[in-house]
């Protein structure tokens, strides 16, 4: 990925996916931008990777706001002239349940998980679509395939559905162009999201895993890290399930 630049939005999160997303490509050469809400945990993991000799560098993003996403894209246009991947990490989960949930809260998931994955995507195609190069990977949920899940609650598995119902059809409009949009569906994975959850829960939901375990984020990122590779080229459209087995379909 040497002289290739990354975007990865949700990144600055100690634990989180996003982080091992970034890390897993600044690894591997390219120049990563740790995109997130929260600017100081954006910058500190920005600051991890230089330590260890990758380029990276810290941004503040609020995927909810189109003027935010378009001065992260102007920004990184300007400072190292292109973007060639985006990986649209950012996501929150509620475990409130059908008759609980207000519009407030049913809108907030569908601005973070479901049109901040619209707006990042349409704002960087201009400058994909121009180099001819592109890779995109959405991540989705188990929870979008059969609900349930950790915190498979219905407007979580909603938005979750949309990512890759989003994903399939934008890989067959860009595909002209060489960009590819690929999807990556999470099960329990080890993050902020769901750690906290109550010990009996975890224990359950482990139970029915048929590798019996939740997985690391790490394991999310090596095949998040494949998609978005050279090595891709010939696979969009897809989706890649990092369940431990979970699902099988
Ligand atoms: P996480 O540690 O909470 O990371 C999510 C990140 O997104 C946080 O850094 C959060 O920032 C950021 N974010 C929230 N709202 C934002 C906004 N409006 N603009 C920009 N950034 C925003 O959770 P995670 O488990 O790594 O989740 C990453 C992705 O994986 C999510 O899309 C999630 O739905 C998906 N996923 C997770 C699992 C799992 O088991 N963990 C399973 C399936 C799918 P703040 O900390 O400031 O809120």
């Amino acid at each position: 990925m040497k002289n290739r630049v990354a975007i990865v939005t949700g990144a600055g999160s100690e634990r989180g996916i996003g982080k091992a997303i970034a890390c897993k490509l600044a690894k591997k050469g390219a120049a990563v931008i740790i995109a997130d809400l929260n600017e100081k945990g954006a910058n500190i993991v920005a600051e991890e990777l230089k330590e260890k000799g990758y380029k990276a560098v810290g941004k503040e993003v609020d995927v909810t706001s189109r003027k935010s996403i378009d001065h992260l894209v102007e920004a990184v246009r300007h400072d190292f002239g292109k973007i060639d991947i985006l990986i649209n990490n950012a996501g929150i989960a509620r475990p409130t349940k059908i008759l609980e949930i207000s519009e407030e809260e049913w809108d907030l998931l569908f601005a973070i998980n479901m049109r901040g994955v619209f707006h990042c995507t349409q704002a960087v195609l201009p400058s994909m679509i121009e180099q001819g190069f592109g890779r995109i990977v959405n991540i989705s949920s188990i929870a979008g395939k059969q609900g349930g899940g950790v915190f498979g609650t219905s407007h979580y598995a909603a938005t979750k559905a949309g990512v890759l119902g989003f994903s399939k059809a934008a890989a067959r409009e860009v595909a002209e162009y060489g960009i590819t949009v690929n999807s990556v569906a999470p099960g329990l994975i080890d993050t902020d999201i769901t750690v906290g959850m109550a010990p009996e829960l975890r224990e359950e939901k482990t139970k029915l895993i048929p590798l019996k375990r939740s997985g690391f984020p790490q394991e999310v990122a090596a095949t998040v890290a494949f998609l978005a590779s050279n090595e891709a080229g010939y696979i969009t459209g897809e989706e890649i399930d990092v369940n431990g087995g979970l699902l099988m379909d």
